[in-house]
């Protein structure tokens, strides 16, 4: 339910479009998780959207922000997490679009071949030699061993994966997508809280 402040008509029906313009621009600093309705975390949303999915009844606050929007009709927390009153489907294995970012988050911004911080992508069977830029042919590493590897197969090398790539799960790539990851959005995303890069 939005917090709606008592005895003002139609606040529920005036989307914060009439929001002080300094008011909007705090509230663009906003992110909202969004999850189904069977609890499962679907997307990233503006703190905007997220107040309007509120407002319009489509979706409750599970966590609020602490931080308070107001306009001259209403007022509401502005939520952090909330969840959808009815439920998506969602694709088992939609197509997961690989992303430098997310490929970082998968790999803990940890170098796949030493362990160390990684700065750099690699394609484990090179592109040179047929290599797809695909999940499960893609790895964080650091420049030493990218230097080091070059276009060679790691059966050329002594060099060795600490894991096989593979497609990241949701809860990762949603961590990936926010720069910042709130602490209490790790409980519903079911992830450790991530290093940035
Ligand atoms: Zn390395």
């Amino acid at each position: 339910m939005a917090r709606v402040e008592p005895g003002v008509a139609g606040a529920t029906e005036k989307p914060p479009e009439t929001q002080a313009p300094r008011q909007l621009v705090s509230l663009a600093m906003y992110r909202t998780l969004v999850l189904n309705a069977t609890n499962d975390p679907l997307s990233v949303v503006s703190g905007r959207r997220g107040a309007l999915l509120v407002l319009a009844e489509k979706a409750d606050p599970v966590h609020e922000s602490g931080d308070q929007l107001r306009s001259e009709r209403c007022s509401l927390l502005v939520p952090s997490v909330i969840r959808l009153r009815y439920f998506v489907q969602v694709p088992f294995h939609g197509a997961r679009a690989i992303s430098r970012h997310g490929i970082f988050a998968r790999d803990d911004f940890t170098c796949q071949y030493c362990g160390g911080k990684a700065d750099s992508i690699d394609h484990v069977r090179p592109r040179s030699r047929g290599g797809g830029h695909t999940w499960d042919n893609v790895v964080a590493a650091c420049r030493p061993c990218n230097t080091r590897k070059r276009d060679r197969l790691l059966s050329e090398l002594s060099m060795r994966l600490r894991r096989s790539p593979s497609i990241p799960t949701r809860s990762t790539l949603l961590a990936a997508a926010s720069t910042a990851v709130p602490e209490h959005w790790c409980l519903y995303l079911g992830v450790d809280r991530r290093r940035t890069a």
